[in-house]
């Protein structure tokens, strides 16, 4: 008779595709089920785990990279394997992991940006935040990111916390970020930096800003920088205060921002302006490098669905700015295999349970978590309970998977096919090899961690051993 599936004779094996914090809490959750006998292997693009505690959040938010302690304890507990250094898609195929596996859960985030679609976009100073945050945070794939910073005024587009972040790095002492575990190159050109003035964009007003307020707090604490708003952004139509009646980060934000709004500008400081109800209409350059913004005022209107909505009024200004950074949304972008849906860029699914786009069926066995599955919303923190809810899913679908034939499913076979392929795999003992390596070599500097910014080095480093 075959044992029930996550029986100790007959483990339940699982597969996570990315080690972010939405992979890695799913893991964690699965493995409090304690009545469930389970593996789990996560496969990882990078040699490097921990997705956006790594590689999104701000170096000066240390204390949030704390929570990389309860991944570590996931990634270290004998029923985890991890997979470093192996891309999906390319290293590994989906009929591959749905052979060997039989629940497969995509944590595969949102690694793409999201277009303004104005005109000078694409000139060269202007870059998505994604990019100018991996590159902050030596992400491999940014680090060679050409911003240049020998201007005078940043426009920085987007009203999110992404735009918080990008907007404090750019005008933050250089001697304070040496104290984290920014990206050597970014504080080298930031040492460099030319910036006095970033402007913040705010296409709707004040209460509709989706940044929180310890973040905007933030913002009016850098230690020689004025933020500045000027109070007649500050007037509120009655819909907004309405809104801002039911809303406690509103309300929160708006006193702060009265407070910026009164407070005496320091002759030299450096500045950043919030203005909101102001939208890019076009970048404009001369011989490839930008000059300024063309932006219009906007006014809100409510739309069919009873949400308030920017409008432009006609009319129109300009701000002279060298830097342009549109931090409005990242993307999930397809992967294969695997159904998407393009209206929300998620992958198609009901509460975590991967589902055919056209007729809403189940892919039996195939799940997914965070930004993938909700869209790219949410602090870390919000992936704990979401993961967990698919796990629930996932649970409660053991019954109907208990008929798959499951022979084939031996633990090493994974390990051959990748060796067999060449993919040169980094496990959890590999990665605490980089990890002592680079904190080791922050502690000569005082520093967190010093960062390794390429593939290449990393693999280095792990393969010279502790
Ligand atoms: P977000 O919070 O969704 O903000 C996106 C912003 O872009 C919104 O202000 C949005 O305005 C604006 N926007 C969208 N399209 C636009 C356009 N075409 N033109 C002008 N503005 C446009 O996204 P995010 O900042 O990328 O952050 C993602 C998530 O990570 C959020 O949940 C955030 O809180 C979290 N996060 C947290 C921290 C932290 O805790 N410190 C740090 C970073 C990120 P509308 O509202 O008008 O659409």
């Amino acid at each position: 008779m075959t044992e029930r599936l996550g029986a100790a004779d007959r483990p339940l094996q699982i597969a996570i595709i990315g080690a972010g914090p939405a992979g890695l809490y799913a893991a964690d959750s699965l493995l409090r089920k304690r009545d469930i006998s389970l593996t789990i292997d996560v496969f990882n693009r990078f040699p490097t785990p921990f997705g956006l505690v790594r590689d999104g959040v701000a170096p000066d938010h240390q204390s949030i990279k704390a929570v990389a302690r309860i991944f570590d304890k996931v990634l270290a507990d004998p029923r985890v394997r991890y997979f470093g250094n192996v891309t999906y898609g390319v290293d590994l195929h989906h009929r591959e992991l749905k052979r060997r596996y039989h629940q497969l859960v995509y944590a595969v985030g949102a690694q793409a940006d999201r277009r303004m679609s104005i005109p000078g976009e694409d000139l060269p100073n202007s870059h998505p935040a994604i990019s100018f945050v991996g590159w902050y945070n030596g992400h491999p794939d940014y680090r060679d990111l050409p911003a240049d910073l020998s201007v005078e005024r940043a426009v920085v587009v987007g009203n999110g916390n992404v735009a918080m972040d990008v907007a404090r790095i750019l005008v933050t002492s250089p001697d304070e970020l040496a104290r984290t575990d920014i990206a050597d190159h970014a504080l080298e050109r930031l040492r460099q930096s030319r910036i006095r003035e970033v402007v913040v964009l705010g296409r709707r007003g004040p209460v509709q800003a989706s940044f929180t307020t310890p973040e905007l707090r933030e913002l009016g604490r850098l230690q020689g920088v004025d933020a500045i708003v000027d109070p007649r952004d500050l007037e509120l139509d009655a819909v907004s205060q309405a809104e801002m009646a039911e809303d406690r980060t509103a309300t929160a934000n708006l006193r702060l921002l009265h407070e910026y709004a009164a407070r005496t500008r320091h002759p030299g400081a450096r500045r950043i302006l919030l203005r909101f109800l102001t939208s890019p209409v076009e970048i404009i350059g001369t011989d490839g490098l930008i000059t300024a913004l063309k932006v219009e005022r906007n006014e809100l209107v409510v739309d069919a669905n009873g949400a308030l909505r920017s409008r432009g009024t006609g009319e129109f200004d300009t701000i002279a700015a060298g830097l342009v950074l549109r931090s409005i949304g990242y993307r999930t972008v397809p992967i294969e295999g695997v159904p998407f849906d393009p209206a929300t860029s998620t992958i198609n699914n009901i509460a975590g349970q991967v589902v055919h786009p056209n007729t809403g069926e189940v892919v039996r066995g195939e799940y997914v978590v965070g930004w993938a599955k909700r869209g790219p919303t949410g602090l870390i923190g919000n992936n704990k309970p979401d993961s967990a809810a698919t796990v629930e899913a996932m649970v409660a679908d053991l019954p109907l998977l208990q008929g798959r034939r499951d022979g084939h499913r031996h633990p090493s076979a994974i390990e051959a096919l990748l060796r067999e392929r060449g993919v040169d795999y980094v496990t959890y003992p590999d990665w605490q090899v980089l990890d002592a390596y680079e904190v080791a070599a922050g502690r000569a500097e005082g520093r967190p961690r010093v960062k390794v910014t390429t593939v290449p080095e990393m693999m280095a480093i792990i393969r010279r051993g502790p």
